[in-house]
């Protein structure tokens, strides 16, 4: 079936009474080219389970299907169910599970469904929950190899930037910290249905653990991280202090310890500087 045909797509749309839900992320691709491109970069080929996250009608869980072992995808909305069984009859190989990725248990699902085999991620992920979903998948240590993503523009800029530069935010650490981003390519928003009010890019992050902290140094770096960017424009010392009670001093010697001036904001410290920093400052709680 194509399912990039918009005639056929609003045909099994309209006989299902399916109306797209705004609430939910819906738009679609349409576009024949878009799906193949994100399945050959994003690992589904012989030896991958993929893990997809929001199926729509199937357009991109049939082409990663096509190319790697097996598809396991989450997807929230029951009502898209009786369509993937009809969108999606000629495959043996993909297992839709009804549920909210917010709240699977992602490492059982793993383990349940690809067992033997390498694992990545591959998703035209639902845009108001882009960042919570990266930093879930991130955050749960699962045995994956890579997250393939489309996302907002703006959100792949802010993830792909540079640690250190005024770009970069909580989410751009979060990423560097477990792996290496880079953007792959842009999608124009007529490539949709319905078609969103930005543009889109698919970016790739590939699992590679640089950064090994323990546990609580772990923790710690995270709450460091995200209290200096929530309150980004003021100094790591006044972020800290009045976010995590945090002594300014102890701030103070912190940053001196590392070389750093007493008055720098989070947005300029690089992945480097932020976990030696936070580490000096663990040592001293
Ligand atoms: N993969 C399809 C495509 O590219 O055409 C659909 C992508 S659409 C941007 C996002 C999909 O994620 C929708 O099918 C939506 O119902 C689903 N979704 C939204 N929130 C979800 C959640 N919390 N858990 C699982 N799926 C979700």
């Amino acid at each position: 079936m194509n399912l990039t045909n918009i005639g056929t797509v609003k045909e099994i749309l309209s006989r299902h009474g399916f109306s797209f839900s705004k609430g939910l992320g819906q738009n679609f691709i349409i576009n024949p080219e878009i799906c193949p491109k994100i399945a050959e970069n994003g690992n589904a080929r012989k030896g991958f389970g993929i893990l997809e996250i929001g199926t729509g009608i199937g357009v991109l869980t049939a082409e990663l299907a096509k190319r790697a072992e097996k598809v396991t995808a989450i997807e929230i909305d029951t009502r898209l169910l009786p369509i993937l069984d009809e969108t999606l009859s000629e495959f043996d190989n993909i297992k839709v599970i009804n549920q909210d990725v917010m709240k699977a248990d992602l490492n059982k699902i793993i383990k349940e469904e690809f067992d033997g085999l390498r694992v990545a991620v591959c998703a035209n992920l639902p845009y108001y929950i882009t960042s919570p979903v990266i930093m879930r998948l991130l955050e749960s240590r699962l045995p994956i190899e890579s997250i393939t993503v489309m996302v907002q523009k703006e959100a792949a800029q802010r993830l792909c930037a540079e640690t250190g530069t005024r770009e970069s935010g909580a989410i751009t650490v979060g990423v560097n910290y477990y792996g290496t981003v880079k953007q792959l390519f842009s999608v124009s928003r007529g490539n949709f249905m319905p078609s969103p009010n930005v543009d889109s890019a698919v970016i790739r992050i590939d699992i590679d653990r640089r950064y090994r902290l323990d546990e609580d140094g772990e923790k710690f770096f995270f709450s460091v991280v995200k209290a200096g960017f929530s309150q980004r424009r003021k100094t790591v010392a006044n972020a800290l202090s009045s976010q995590l009670g945090i002594g300014k001093e102890q701030v103070y010697t912190a940053l001196t310890e590392n070389g750093l001036s007493e008055t720098v904001r989070i947005e300029s410290l690089n992945m480097e500087q932020l976990i030696k920093f936070s580490e000096s400052l663990r040592r001293m709680k």
